[in-house]
């Protein structure tokens, strides 16, 4: 069944759509589910070709970030604490832990972090005095049902095994404990590759780096309910990405034509120290500003359109 294998979300038929650019220099082949629409790479790409797609270099932009995802995480302080007073709070791919200590400092929640690179762990650590776990999340080092509330953001598609990733999601989770997924709109975050391949005849690099698995809602949805989820609501956002993705912006393809640029980094040196980081992280702005848009933007998050280029996905343990 090597060359026929059904679709890792639906379980559906599936057949070669295009090639595809993995990272600069590794072109490979993807299909495609008759039945839900998600696109994947076969065959599963190696720990090694995975490991290519994140340069070193990449944590400078986790400090550049900083307050962006403080903010976040004090958002969403405010949200979990509307659910329940307190409780405990697991952020998978968390890089510097961040948004954790957003959680962490503005709510009664006990907050966590997992973090697939050792290296961003310790800086993080260092940075937020953030317990922090260097482990990918199918090997979570964390006892069952330790968790009440797992946010899972922009993670899942680089996942070898997404299954067994949500699996352990919900041996994590506490009974009614909720998983908040954040994943790129499969077939929208797929629609450059396929159209260009068709047009141009040849695969094309693209925007997205190190995406593996490219789901489709209905995708989600039995992904999710195969591992224990009961999904509470599912909501699409990002509409002008979402319009570039298909094309249907002026110019959004032009960039495309261009040979991808070789891997790197913006100036920061690849072994970055902690005091490196730190100096890169920019003054604090304003908290009601940040608080108002925030509010705006979540407002624009619609459960009934598929047109966004990203999923929020609310789910339920059963
Ligand atoms: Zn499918």
């Amino acid at each position: 069944m090597a060359d026929a294998p059904p679709c890792p979300a639906c379980g559906g038929p599936t057949a070669f759509v295009c090639r595809a650019i993995l990272y600069p220099g590794a072109e490979r082949d993807a299909r495609e589910c008759a039945a839900c629409a998600s696109a994947f790479y076969w065959p599963v790409p190696s720990f090694e070709d995975i490991a290519r797609c994140y340069p070193p270099a990449y944590y400078g932009g986790f400090f550049r970030q900083y307050w962006k995802d403080y903010y976040k995480g004090r958002a969403l302080a405010a949200r979990l604490s509307r659910w329940r007073p307190d409780g405990d709070f697991l952020d998978v791919g968390c890089a510097l832990g961040t948004l954790a200590a957003g959680v962490r400092d503005h709510s009664r929640w006990r907050a966590r972090g997992l973090e697939f690179s050792a290296r961003a762990a310790q800086l993080g650590q260092g940075l937020n005095g953030m317990e922090i776990s260097a482990a990918p999340l199918s090997s979570a080092p964390f006892e069952n049902e330790s968790f009440d509330f797992i946010h899972i953001n922009n993670v899942l598609e680089h996942e070898s095994d997404p299954g067994a990733a949500l699996a352990a999601a919900a041996r994590l989770l506490r009974p009614g404990g909720r998983l908040e997924l954040t994943v790129p709109n499969g077939p929208v975050d797929f629609a450059p590759n396929k159209t260009l391949f068709r047009r141009w005849g040849r695969a094309v690099p693209t925007r997205h780096g190190g995406h593996l698995y490219f789901f489709s809602r209905r995708g989600l949805r039995a992904l999710l309910a195969a591992r224990g989820f009961r999904v509470l609501s599912a909501r699409s956002f990002h509409f002008k990405l979402g319009a570039k993705a298909r094309g249907l912006w002026p110019g959004a393809y032009k960039r495309f034509a261009k040979p991808a640029p070789p891997p790197g980094d913006a100036g920061v040196p690849p072994e970055l120290t902690l005091e490196q980081g730190r100096a890169l992280i920019p003054p604090a702005p304003s908290w009601p500003l940040y608080a108002a848009s925030h509010a705006w933007r979540r407002a624009w998050r619609l459960s009934w359109s598929d047109f966004g280029y990203d999923f929020e996905i609310a789910a339920e343990r059963r």
